[in-house]
């Protein structure tokens, strides 16, 4: 049997990992210190006896006996809130927690899987973003414990990969959505949906021009797969590449929830990026993948998931 494990196990697209790895008949170790996470996510899979949770800081090392085929890294604050309120936490876990798990999985000559991001490119020049683009990020900006603690990621993980012999996958991971998101996490799409269930203005920030390109999970999750299953040791961007403006993210989740909720336009965070949306022709080349999940069917199961979940 193959075991994996998951760190940020208990956060939204780590949940839906276990989920993925024990359908397909993995033994998985979850671990999480639940800083942004949350065991109601995991609580399912607590029956499974394929599966177990460990709650432990990957900055403090991690070790585990017996052998294993996959680490997956996931574990970081991922929301601009999040990793604005706990920098210190989010920069050590990309860095210190990070290697801590590279030596892990060298150590058990696992398949290393690192959880990168589109923030690697920063508020991009170029457009859309190819994997060979290098970025334009604020050193020193609010995002930057995020930003450049994945650039670091990255190239730790590269180190291991070239120098060290370890397998290494890095997946550039765009904005990602669906059930398990917290529903105060700060991210627009459950600020934008729980806004217009309860009936209150949707709140968007600067003139709402700017673009993203949202990637419904169970995509994401099939993309990570792939990636963790091929031979492909380069950066993969992962995401859908249908862009829209944030004003037409409103108008979808106006129309989806039959919401008559206004607008308020509230200031642009400091280094917001403009533009976002992945070009994807290497992981359709090398991994034989693109997003199946139309952003209506996306937004529809996210919709009722918060519904059910309504405080
Ligand atoms: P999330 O906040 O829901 O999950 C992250 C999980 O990591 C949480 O359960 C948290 O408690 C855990 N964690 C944080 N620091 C830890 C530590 N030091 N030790 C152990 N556990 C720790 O976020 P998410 O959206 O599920 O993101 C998961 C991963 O994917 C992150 O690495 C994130 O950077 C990456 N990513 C996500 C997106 C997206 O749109 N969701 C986009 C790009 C990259
Ligand atoms: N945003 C918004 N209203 C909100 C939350 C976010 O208009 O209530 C905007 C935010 O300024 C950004 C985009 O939505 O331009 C995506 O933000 P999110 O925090 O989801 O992810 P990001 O891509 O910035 O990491």
């Amino acid at each position: 049997m193959k075991t994996a494990v998951v760190t940020g196990a208990a956060g939204f697209i780590g949940s839906h990992l276990c989920d993925a790895l024990l359908e397909h008949g993995f033994r998985v170790i979850g671990v999480d210190n639940l800083i942004t996470g949350n065991r109601a996510n995991i609580a399912h899979l607590l029956k499974n006896k394929r599966f177990s949770f460990v709650k432990k800081d990957i900055v403090k090392g991690f070790d585990a006996k017996g052998k294993f085929d996959f680490v997956f890294n996931l574990a970081s604050p991922a929301s601009p809130v999040d990793y604005q309120k706990i920098p210190m936490e989010t920069i050590l876990a990309n860095s210190i927690g990070t290697k801590n798990m590279l030596d892990f999985a060298l150590k058990k000559k696992a398949v290393f899987v690192e959880a990168s991001t589109s923030e690697v490119y920063g508020d991009p020049l170029q457009h859309p973003q190819r994997e060979t683009y290098n970025g334009n990020v604020s050193i020193t900006g609010p995002r930057a414990c995020y930003d450049e603690s994945k650039r670091f990621g990255e190239m730790l993980s590269a180190y291991y990969g070239s120098k060290l012999g370890l397998k290494v996958r890095i997946a550039r991971i765009f904005n990602t959505y669906g059930p398990r998101m917290r529903a105060n996490d700060g991210r627009v799409i459950p600020n934008f949906i729980t806004q217009a269930l309860a009936g209150k203005p949707l709140t968007v920030y600067g003139d709402g021009r700017q673009t993203r390109s949202f990637c419904y999970v169970s995509d994401l999750i099939e993309g990570l797969l792939k990636l963790a299953f091929s031979n492909y040791d380069r950066p993969v961007n992962l995401g859908n590449p249908e862009e829209m403006t944030m004003l037409e993210m409103t108008e979808k989740i106006r129309a989806l929830t039959g919401s008559k909720s206004d607008i308020f336009f509230m200031a642009l965070p400091e280094d917001d990026p403009a533009r976002r949306k992945p070009d994807i022709s290497v992981a359709e080349r090398e991994l034989g993948w693109k997003p199946r999940v139309s952003t209506e069917e996306g937004l529809r199961k996210t919709i009722e998931f918060f519904k059910k979940n309504k405080k």
